[in-house]
């Protein structure tokens, strides 16, 4: 584990060189991996650190001296103004990565934002890597039958919504690889999103303007106007936008957003309440896709896992209508012995976990009858679909993650 032991890490009195030292914290950030920066002034000093996954790792703890200094180098590359100490700011810094091998350099976005606190102000940079390879269809992380299943989805034009819970579950860069399905310059793709966070070329990409009253349906109302094939609406929120999205897909376009709810078959409740005509949702809704994350596992310290009888007795159960009998008892699991390459934690990076509901005949009538969400998912448990424990299992059976991270989404 790294060392988050507060007495023993030491406060650095001077920073000789500010540009130096922020270039060097970038560089770090970027080549651990790291998704967010975090800059927090206390009252003696800043603390500085690295998420990773879901843990912080410390990068520096600077005598508050250099609070100023600091604020002001980041604010000058983020574009911000630097006086401005009283109200919240951000924007983006786009970061120049260029390490020893060339090949590799990369320009990397950065969301910046700050928020004045008891003493100066905190800062947070969100690292967005443009790594077309996250975006690459094997590194969903969907299981074959899923991708099949998404796949023939995403043929149709109706509504498709996924489900990313909680906050900062990635949905973003699943959000673009559903677009990347498709040609861009055979149909009018147009999103609205809050905020942009990838730049996609030939796609017309806009954001919400809360600041001048310029919401997700009155975007959408406009935009119908522009002639679209495919809308991409970041966050379905309020009734207003949900009945524009329904609207929408029923007149031949195909609708992608996603929605707050906890499960698959508990959006279609989520739906209704917000007033979405039953009838109209059985013909609009073609899919769900909830997705989650779960911490990968490092493939360079894998030993087998001998789960507790107990356990096994669980976690057979969980599998019991979609694996065979003879596939239940040769099943196998895996866990970590701790090595350098994952830096002893046992994982390394993440993956994604999903629920492929797909609107089928079967769940129309009982969607029309207000069914509860327990009895959604029964049915379409009884029509394959797999959820969101029993796919973070089956990735475990794949050394993918654990059985200790998948029997946590229960
Ligand atoms: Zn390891």
């Amino acid at each position: 584990m790294p060392n988050l032991d507060i007495n023993s890490i030491k406060i650095r009195r001077e920073v000789s060189d500010i540009i130096t030292y922020v270039s060097d914290l970038f560089l770090e950030a970027v080549e651990s991996w790291s998704s967010d920066i975090h800059i927090e002034p206390n009252r003696d000093f800043i603390l500085i650190r690295f998420r990773q996954d879901w843990d912080f790792t410390i990068f520096d703890k600077l005598d508050v001296k250099n609070t100023s200094t600091l604020l002001t180098r980041l604010k000058v590359l983020a574009r911000v103004k630097i006086d401005e100490n009283k109200k919240p700011q951000d924007w983006k810094i786009v970061y120049n990565y260029e390490p020893t091998n060339w090949d590799d350099r990369e320009i990397i976005d950065v969301r910046f934002s700050t928020l004045p606190t008891a003493y100066w102000e905190k800062i947070v940079m969100r690292i967005l890597r443009q790594d077309t390879s996250l975006i690459d269809i094997t590194k969903l992380w969907l299981l074959p039958a899923n991708l099949e299943r998404v796949r023939k989805a995403l043929k149709s034009k109706y509504w498709i919504i996924l489900v990313a819970w909680p906050t900062g579950s990635w949905k973003s860069t699943t959000l673009f690889w559903v677009l990347k399905n498709y040609n861009p310059l055979e149909y009018n793709i147009s999103t609205l999103e809050d905020p942009i966070e990838y730049d996609i070329d030939y796609v017309n990409q806009s954001q919400v303007r809360p600041d001048i009253w310029y919401w997700f349906a009155d975007w959408l109302k406009s935009l119908m106007r522009q002639d679209p094939d495919i809308i991409m609406v970041w966050e379905i929120r309020d009734k207003e936008t949900s009945n524009l999205a329904v609207e929408a897909a029923l007149t031949g376009h195909l609708v992608v957003s996603t929605i707050h709810t906890n499960s698959a078959a508990a959006t279609i409740q989520r739906l209704t309440n917000m007033w979405v005509e039953t009838f109209l949702l059985v013909s609009a809704l073609k899919m769900i896709i909830s997705q989650r994350l779960a911490k990968r596992t490092c493939k360079f310290c894998k030993i087998e896992d001998k789960l507790s009888e107990a356990k096994m007795i669980t976690v057979r159960k969980i599998l019991d209508n979609i694996l065979s009998k003879e596939d239940l008892s040769n099943i196998v699991f895996y866990k970590w012995a701790w090595c350098e390459k994952c830096n002893n934690s046992g994982y390394k990076w993440r993956i994604w976990i999903h629920e492929v509901l797909i609107m089928e005949d079967y769940l129309e009538k009982p969607i029309l009858d207000d069914a509860s969400s327990n009895h959604l998912k029964e049915l379409a448990m009884e029509n394959w679909m797999i959820t969101i424990v029993q796919d973070a299992l089956l990735k475990a059976t794949l050394w993918d993650t654990t059985v200790e991270e998948a029997l946590k989404l229960i």
